[in-house]
Protein backbone atom coordinates (compact mmCIF):
# COMPACT_ATOMS: atom_id res chain seq x y z
CA UNK A 1 0.00 0.00 0.00
CA UNK A 2 1.48 3.15 -1.16
CA UNK A 3 -0.19 6.28 0.75
CA UNK A 4 0.70 10.18 0.33
CA UNK A 5 -0.83 12.22 3.02
CA UNK A 6 -1.81 15.86 2.88
CA UNK A 7 -3.12 18.08 5.15
CA UNK A 8 -2.54 21.92 6.67
CA UNK A 9 -0.50 22.95 9.62
CA UNK A 10 -1.87 20.64 12.66
CA UNK A 11 -4.64 18.87 10.51
CA UNK A 12 -3.26 15.89 12.58
CA UNK A 13 -1.65 14.50 9.78
CA UNK A 14 1.84 12.98 11.42
CA UNK A 15 -0.27 11.18 14.31
CA UNK A 16 -2.52 9.89 11.63
CA UNK A 17 0.79 8.92 9.70
CA UNK A 18 2.33 7.52 12.82
CA UNK A 19 -0.85 5.07 13.37
CA UNK A 20 -1.17 3.93 9.88
CA UNK A 21 2.21 3.09 9.57
CA UNK A 22 1.95 0.70 13.07
CA UNK A 23 -1.72 -0.74 11.72
CA UNK A 24 -0.70 -1.60 8.30
CA UNK A 25 3.08 -2.55 8.73
CA UNK A 26 4.12 0.09 6.43
CA UNK A 27 7.13 2.68 7.00
CA UNK A 28 6.13 6.20 8.13
CA UNK A 29 8.58 8.34 5.74
CA UNK A 30 8.21 11.94 7.05
CA UNK A 31 10.98 14.61 4.94
CA UNK A 32 11.46 16.43 7.41
CA UNK A 33 13.23 13.24 9.60
CA UNK A 34 14.32 12.21 6.48
CA UNK A 35 16.88 14.93 6.12
CA UNK A 36 17.50 15.05 9.48
CA UNK A 37 18.80 11.47 9.75
CA UNK A 38 20.77 12.54 6.65
CA UNK A 39 21.85 15.75 8.28
CA UNK A 40 22.92 13.73 11.97
CA UNK A 41 24.29 11.46 9.50
CA UNK A 42 26.65 13.73 7.69
CA UNK A 43 25.59 11.54 4.39
CA UNK A 44 26.81 13.80 0.88
CA UNK A 45 23.56 14.78 0.19
CA UNK A 46 22.71 15.63 4.51
CA UNK A 47 25.34 17.85 4.06
CA UNK A 48 23.83 19.84 0.90
CA UNK A 49 20.44 19.88 2.80
CA UNK A 50 22.47 20.79 6.27
CA UNK A 51 23.54 24.54 3.91
CA UNK A 52 20.56 25.22 2.73
CA UNK A 53 18.22 24.91 5.79
CA UNK A 54 20.91 26.91 7.78
CA UNK A 55 20.53 29.39 5.09
CA UNK A 56 16.78 29.38 5.22
CA UNK A 57 16.57 27.78 1.75
CA UNK A 58 14.14 25.67 0.18
CA UNK A 59 15.73 22.52 -0.12
CA UNK A 60 15.81 21.80 -4.21
CA UNK A 61 13.70 19.36 -5.44
CA UNK A 62 16.65 16.97 -7.11
CA UNK A 63 18.30 16.66 -4.02
CA UNK A 64 15.03 15.68 -1.54
CA UNK A 65 13.74 13.43 -4.76
CA UNK A 66 17.37 11.75 -4.53
CA UNK A 67 16.89 11.47 -1.17
CA UNK A 68 13.49 9.92 -1.26
CA UNK A 69 15.01 7.38 -4.09
CA UNK A 70 17.47 5.98 -1.77
CA UNK A 71 14.72 5.56 1.06
CA UNK A 72 12.12 4.17 -1.07
CA UNK A 73 14.85 1.22 -2.39
CA UNK A 74 15.05 0.02 1.38
CA UNK A 75 13.69 -3.40 1.85
CA UNK A 76 11.02 -2.28 4.59
CA UNK A 77 9.20 0.32 1.44
CA UNK A 78 8.48 -3.88 -0.38
CA UNK A 79 5.13 -3.61 1.11
CA UNK A 80 4.53 -0.04 0.14
CA UNK A 81 4.70 3.66 2.74
CA UNK A 82 3.07 6.72 3.59
CA UNK A 83 5.19 10.04 2.57
CA UNK A 84 4.57 12.87 4.94
CA UNK A 85 5.67 16.12 3.60
CA UNK A 86 6.14 15.00 0.14
CA UNK A 87 5.21 16.00 -2.83
CA UNK A 88 5.43 19.65 -1.82
CA UNK A 89 4.75 20.41 -5.71
CA UNK A 90 3.56 18.97 -8.93
CA UNK A 91 7.66 18.48 -10.29
CA UNK A 92 8.06 16.57 -6.80
CA UNK A 93 4.41 14.71 -7.67
CA UNK A 94 5.24 13.96 -11.13
CA UNK A 95 9.00 12.17 -9.69
CA UNK A 96 6.86 10.35 -7.17
CA UNK A 97 4.73 8.76 -10.36
CA UNK A 98 7.86 7.60 -12.22
CA UNK A 99 9.74 6.11 -9.45
CA UNK A 100 6.48 4.62 -7.29
CA UNK A 101 3.13 5.80 -7.83
CA UNK A 102 0.84 6.00 -4.95
CA UNK A 103 -2.55 4.38 -4.65
CA UNK A 104 -4.31 6.68 -2.61
CA UNK A 105 -3.98 10.14 -1.66
CA UNK A 106 -5.64 10.92 2.05
CA UNK A 107 -6.15 15.10 2.61
CA UNK A 108 -6.62 16.26 5.64
CA UNK A 109 -8.60 19.14 5.58
CA UNK A 110 -9.62 21.61 8.51
CA UNK A 111 -10.47 25.54 8.20
CA UNK A 112 -8.06 27.90 8.75
CA UNK A 113 -9.65 29.00 12.18
CA UNK A 114 -9.33 25.89 13.66
CA UNK A 115 -5.91 25.60 12.27
CA UNK A 116 -4.84 28.57 13.98
CA UNK A 117 -6.95 27.75 17.09
CA UNK A 118 -5.08 24.42 17.59
CA UNK A 119 -1.21 25.69 17.11
CA UNK A 120 -2.14 28.20 19.63
CA UNK A 121 -3.27 25.60 22.00
CA UNK A 122 0.00 23.59 21.32
CA UNK A 123 2.49 23.04 23.93
CA UNK A 124 5.47 21.08 23.87
CA UNK A 125 8.09 19.15 25.57
CA UNK A 126 11.08 20.35 25.62
CA UNK A 127 12.87 17.47 26.66
CA UNK A 128 11.55 14.53 24.54
CA UNK A 129 9.75 16.74 22.26
CA UNK A 130 6.42 15.44 22.43
CA UNK A 131 3.67 17.69 21.18
CA UNK A 132 0.43 17.95 23.34
CA UNK A 133 -2.77 20.10 22.30
CA UNK A 134 -4.97 21.91 24.96
CA UNK A 135 -8.13 20.87 23.65
CA UNK A 136 -7.43 17.33 24.37
CA UNK A 137 -4.95 17.48 26.86
CA UNK A 138 -5.59 19.16 30.42
CA UNK A 139 -2.22 18.52 31.95
CA UNK A 140 0.87 21.00 32.08
CA UNK A 141 3.79 18.58 32.08
CA UNK A 142 4.50 15.64 29.89
CA UNK A 143 2.88 12.41 30.17
CA UNK A 144 6.47 10.51 29.18
CA UNK A 145 8.87 11.98 30.64
CA UNK A 146 7.57 14.55 33.39
CA UNK A 147 8.59 17.73 32.03
CA UNK A 148 6.43 20.82 32.26
CA UNK A 149 5.41 21.88 28.24
CA UNK A 150 5.98 25.32 27.04
CA UNK A 151 4.54 27.21 23.71
CA UNK A 152 6.63 27.20 20.90
CA UNK A 153 7.49 31.16 20.17
CA UNK A 154 7.22 31.26 17.06
CA UNK A 155 3.48 30.06 17.12
CA UNK A 156 1.70 33.09 16.95
CA UNK A 157 -1.40 34.35 14.83
CA UNK A 158 0.29 36.04 11.95
CA UNK A 159 2.89 33.17 11.00
CA UNK A 160 0.42 30.43 11.45
CA UNK A 161 -1.73 32.28 9.09
CA UNK A 162 1.48 32.24 6.64
CA UNK A 163 1.95 28.72 7.23
CA UNK A 164 -1.48 28.17 5.98
CA UNK A 165 -1.29 30.51 3.01
CA UNK A 166 1.80 28.42 1.87
CA UNK A 167 0.05 25.23 2.50
CA UNK A 168 -3.09 25.95 0.60
CA UNK A 169 -0.95 27.51 -2.57
CA UNK A 170 1.13 23.74 -2.52
CA UNK A 171 -1.47 21.74 -1.97
CA UNK A 172 -3.97 22.75 -4.14
CA UNK A 173 -1.94 22.25 -7.55
CA UNK A 174 -1.77 18.34 -6.05
CA UNK A 175 -5.44 17.82 -5.42
CA UNK A 176 -5.60 18.59 -9.12
CA UNK A 177 -2.94 16.49 -10.18
CA UNK A 178 -3.72 13.82 -8.07
CA UNK A 179 -7.57 14.45 -8.82
CA UNK A 180 -9.37 11.03 -7.96
CA UNK A 181 -6.44 8.89 -5.83
CA UNK A 182 -7.84 12.24 -3.39
CA UNK A 183 -9.64 10.99 -0.79
CA UNK A 184 -10.58 13.85 1.81
CA UNK A 185 -11.53 13.58 5.46
CA UNK A 186 -12.20 16.47 7.25
CA UNK A 187 -9.72 16.93 10.15
CA UNK A 188 -12.06 19.17 13.00
CA UNK A 189 -13.17 15.65 14.63
CA UNK A 190 -12.07 14.18 17.33
CA UNK A 191 -8.23 12.74 16.70
CA UNK A 192 -9.60 9.10 17.20
CA UNK A 193 -13.02 9.03 15.33
CA UNK A 194 -11.25 11.01 12.39
CA UNK A 195 -8.62 8.07 12.14
CA UNK A 196 -10.85 5.35 12.64
CA UNK A 197 -12.98 6.67 9.71
CA UNK A 198 -9.42 6.99 7.46
CA UNK A 199 -8.48 3.23 9.10
CA UNK A 200 -12.17 1.61 7.86
CA UNK A 201 -11.38 3.45 4.23
CA UNK A 202 -8.27 1.89 4.36
CA UNK A 203 -9.38 -1.82 4.99
CA UNK A 204 -11.90 -1.64 2.72
CA UNK A 205 -10.60 -0.30 -0.52
CA UNK A 206 -6.70 -1.21 -0.22
CA UNK A 207 -6.24 -4.77 1.80
CA UNK A 208 -7.61 -7.25 -0.55
ZN1 LIG B 1 8.57 14.82 27.55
Amino acid sequence: MKIVILGAPASGKGTVAKKISRDFNIPHISIGAMFRENINKKTQLGCQVEQYITTGELVPDNITCDLLKIRLKQKDCENGFILDGFPRNVNQAKFLNEFSAPEVVLLLSITEQESIKRILGRLTCPKCKEIYNLSFYKNSTCKICGTTLEHRVDDNEQTIKKRFDVYQKETKPLIDFYNDKVVEFRGQDDPDSLYDEIKNFLNLNLMM
